[in-house]
């Protein structure tokens, strides 16, 4: 894997093509039962465009890519001294 570090992009945004994809594939694969909104996603998302932690679509804090993280009804951010969502 070849990211190039790119600060404050979401994966959609990074031009990680192949990256995006895949966790594309593995949101259509979750049940709905387990998503938050589309409205409550893109709140989320926004917040994280606008944090410090995050890099190449990922969250510095977890590790994960906030495009799954923030999809999941049970996960918060991370951060706890600054909980964006
Ligand atoms: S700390 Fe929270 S708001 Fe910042 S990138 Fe991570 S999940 Fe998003």
């Amino acid at each position: 894997m070849n990211l190039r570090e790119c600060k404050r992009c979401l994966l959609l945004e990074s031009g990680e093509k192949a990256v995006f994809e895949t966790v594309n594939a593995y949101l259509e694969n979750l049940d709905e039962s387990e998503k938050v909104s589309d409205k409550i996603y893109r709140e989320r998302l926004n917040n994280c465009s606008e944090c410090d932690s995050l890099i190449s679509g990922m969250c510095l804090k977890c590790g994960c890519y906030v495009e799954i993280r923030a999809a999941l009804k049970n996960k918060s951010c991370p951060n706890a001294d600054n909980r964006r969502w």
